[in-house]
């Protein structure tokens, strides 16, 4: 009897096991398998191509001046680019997300990383799981290269001449016009259905890496049909839907973990808010037809908001007062020129002067004199070029050159070293005295290499007398970088 049971329990045991072997594989590969397209093109053609339409799109598109919406889908954009599998991440892409102030519910993605996402898709969605769905759909062409794959098939037939040629039917004559128009060689923003499927899989395992649940993806797509978006100009129509699109994502969705799982619909729900708030949205179609474009908003930081609080805002801005408010204890996240994330304190906002400077100050705290921008008090990111890849040789060149447009600074202190987010850094102590103001002020520069060997700078300017309430601000401030150049 023993024997027997035993003898039983060996082969049960042994049966167990090997269906042990045979499940475990398929538990693990259940996964469908993606795999990168043959593509012709290097990486750094798909950031260049992206960032030309990127320009182009942003004369034609108004993006939404809002820093608060900006920010957050910023910040669910960049969550989900950090959940994207490492074999399909590129270092040298730079993701990016913008709101066009757009009542269609859609969204694109260039080459390279830039994406837009459409006002009134944020608005249709139920959920932040259900905009984060779109968004990671966008971004899985985008990680899968699907824009230069796409053309690389093109070219095999004859359809096109080469990169420049692929830009050019992007770019050129319609434009992104053509996207609204939902006509031809539109080659990175309409897909073919195979495609569509790899960015509905990719995007769902995304999604669960990200702490969303992939089906939330699914259950955009019928958020979509449902509130018509699936017509002339609309998602589903640069989207094509593959057959089972809804019950393919929930299938894949059932062999992923969802990780650190995101259940807070609360900023979701402010941000909604927020645009319920503003006029209606017209139609990119609309948009297309008034002719209307918007030349300054690409080089400008969609982030900033009223760059005069203190002037008539028809181009008369006055000097800052200097009478500022006390920094707020409660701090906002930023994106800085898409190189880092910072905090600032919340009653700060964000200017930018150029395309690669960036302030954040309290109101009265900054305004304009001659033309040019002048601060008492706040941070300024920057970004400069300069000679040297040496870090002290570069922060030279950038005092120089801050010397010579301010010819009352001084240095009070040598260079420190020090570190932000871990990254070697230097900082100096320099005296000033305000141009508008008169008042003397204490300024303080920081310094880190990007990868790139540019130089990323944090400059932070308080009046003497009231240097001490802003140190620690500084402090926080800096200690707050996170780099992600
Ligand atoms: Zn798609």
């Amino acid at each position: 009897m023993n024997r027997i049971s035993n003898r039983f329990a060996a082969r049960w045991a042994a049966c167990v096991l090997a269906l042990a072997l045979v499940a475990t594989p398929l538990a693990t590969f259940a996964q469908t398998q993606i795999k990168y397209h043959s593509n012709r093109y290097s990486t750094s053609d798909d950031v260049k191509v992206g960032r030309q339409a990127a320009a182009e799109a942003e004369q034609q598109f108004p993006l939404l001046r809002d820093s608060e919406v900006q920010s957050y889908v910023e910040s669910v954009g960049q969550r989900l680019v950090a959940a994207i599998p490492p074999e399909f991440q590129h270092p040298e892409f730079r993701y990016y997300f913008r709101v066009i102030n757009a009542s269609d519910i859609n969204a694109f993605a260039l080459p390279g990383g830039p994406m837009y996402v459409n006002r009134g898709m944020i608005q249709a969605a139920h959920s932040e799981g259900e905009m984060a769905g779109v968004m990671a759909h966008e971004l899985s062409h985008v990680a899968l290269r699907h824009g230069t794959a796409q053309a690389t098939k093109a070219q095999k037939y004859g359809l096109l001449a080469g990169i420049a040629g692929i830009a050019g039917s992007v770019l050129g004559g319609g434009g992104l016009g053509q996207l609204a128009a939902g006509s031809v060689g539109v080659y990175f923003l309409k897909f073919s259905r195979e495609y569509e499927t790899e960015a509905d899989l990719l995007g769902a395992r995304i999604m669960a890496n990200a702490g969303y649940d992939p089906r939330e993806l699914a259950n955009m797509f019928q958020t979509i049909q449902q509130q018509g978006g699936g017509g002339g100009g609309g998602f589903l129509s640069d989207h094509p839907s593959p057959a089972n699109r809804y019950q393919r994502i929930n299938q894949e969705a059932q062999y992923l973990q969802v990780r650190n799982v995101q259940r807070d619909n609360r900023q979701f729900i402010a941000v909604n808010e927020r645009l319920r708030s503003y006029p209606r949205a017209q139609t990119m179609a609309e948009i297309q037809r008034s002719g209307r474009r918007y030349p300054n908003q690409g080089d400008r930081n969609p982030n900033q908001g009223d760059p005069y609080p203190n002037g008539d805002r028809t181009g008369n801005p006055s000097p800052p007062s200097g009478r500022v408010d006390y920094p707020s204890s409660r701090f906002r996240n930023y994106s800085v020129l898409n190189l880092a994330q910072v905090s600032v304190p919340e009653n700060w906002r964000e200017d930018s002067d150029s395309s690669n400077s960036i302030w954040f100050a309290p109101s009265g705290g900054y305004g304009s004199t001659n033309g040019q921008s002048v601060f008492t008090h706040g941070v300024n990111f920057g970004v400069a070029q300069t000679n040297s890849r040496n870090l002290q040789q570069a922060t030279n060149e950038l005092i120089n050159s801050l010397q010579q447009g301010n010819g009352n600074l001084r240095s009070r202190t040598g260079y420190q070293q020090t570190t932000i987010d871990g990254r070697s850094a230097l900082a100096i102590g320099l005296n000033n005295v305000n141009e508008a103001t008169g008042r003397q002020e204490i300024v303080s520069v920081v310094t880190t290499q990007l990868r790139n060997g540019e130089l990323l700078y944090m400059i932070a300017v308080a009046p003497n007398d009231d240097f001490a309430n802003y140190q620690n601000v500084f402090q926080n401030i800096l200690r707050s970088v996170r780099m992600t150049d």
